[in-house]
């Protein structure tokens, strides 16, 4: 069966001119799987917005109906990023959706891709970085909720840390939380993750891969998860505007199989999430993204 891909039209919502968040690159991702026969009318899977209820798993009531009703201050919309407007909360509603939908697919065919979410900057009571909520600990909570899991590892490959996902799960043992990130980059405050590994400037693929094989397969072995979550940000690519890293094309193509690889031969379903990645040009970012999709195929 070929790989399930979780889209929807929404995950490209418009932004004011000149804004940084590369919007773009959700409708350019879309287009490049089309064109490579990666996403089809057979296994394209349509996301649908996740309910309040839902959100309440992983966030803070108060937080989810200040987003729901439009009503963040200004000093909190500032935080997070994004415009505050219903368009913009529709668009998180169906990323985190999506991600829920991924991980419904893992557990039913071994391994599905979201081709949105990761926004792993999101904490229980508040948005950052462009985060509106935090797509893969809600998805774990309702996972667990409904019975379908009791453990679960986040594997946050962007180049920034997974500091939302970390302080969600900090007291909670059922879920392992793993980050490899650059040292120096956002958020300069790094919460604790079960796992973190900071990466040092300008680290190239050997270096990275070296550090990702010791440390995930270890991981793996000791926590013995239900499900694994791979947030596969870009942003690690040696001209990505935001990264600090190095990391080469043949790099992401190597992150990818590995962990696609290691996470389906241990057996275990994955969900891929495309978190970050920067850049003017969105064709581009948008083949970046487009590797996690191509090899994920290999094992759909
Ligand atoms: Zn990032």
């Amino acid at each position: 069966m070929a790989l399930a891909i979780v889209h929807h039209p929404s995950y490209a919502a418009e932004l004011p001119t000149g804004h940084r968040f590369p919007m773009g690159k959700y409708a350019a991702l879309a287009r490049n799987l089309r064109d490579e026969g990666l996403l089809t009318s057979e296994n394209e899977q349509l996301a649908y917005p996740v309910t309040r209820e839902t959100l309440l798993g992983a966030h803070d009531a108060t937080y989810v109906d200040a987003v729901l009703n439009l009503s963040l201050n200004e000093a909190e919309e500032k935080q997070l990023g994004l415009p505050l407007t219903q368009t913009i909360v529709e668009r998180a509603r169906h990323a985190v959706g999506g991600t829920c939908l991924a991980a419904e697919l893992a557990l039913r065919h071994g391994i599905a891709c979201n081709s949105a979410g990761g926004t792993h900057h999101a904490y229980h009571a508040q948005g950052r970085g462009f985060c509106m909520f935090n797509d893969v600990a809600v998805a774990i909570r309702l996972l667990q909720a409904q019975g379908k899991i009791q453990r679960a590892m986040v594997i946050d490959l962007d180049v920034h840390q997974g500091d939302g996902t970390a302080q969600i799960f900090a007291n909670d043992p059922s879920v392992f939380t793993f980050s490899v990130h650059a040292e120096n980059n956002f958020p300069l405050q790094k919460q604790a993750s079960d796992l973190d590994f900071g990466l040092e400037d300008g680290s190239q693929d050997e270096a990275y891969m070296l550090w990702l094989r010791h440390l995930t397969v270890r991981a793996i072995k000791r926590f013995r998860p239900d499900i694994v979550f791979f947030n596969a940000g870009v942003d690690i690519h040696r001209d990505d505007k935001l990264g600090r890293l190095a990391v080469s094309d043949l790099g992401l193509y190597a992150r990818e199989f590995f962990v696609v690889q290691t996470v389906r031969s241990a057996g275990l379903p994955l969900v891929g999430v495309i978190g970050g990645g920067y850049s003017d040009n969105v064709e581009t970012l948008s083949r970046r993204h487009a590797i996690l999709f191509r090899v994920a195929d290999q094992f759909g």
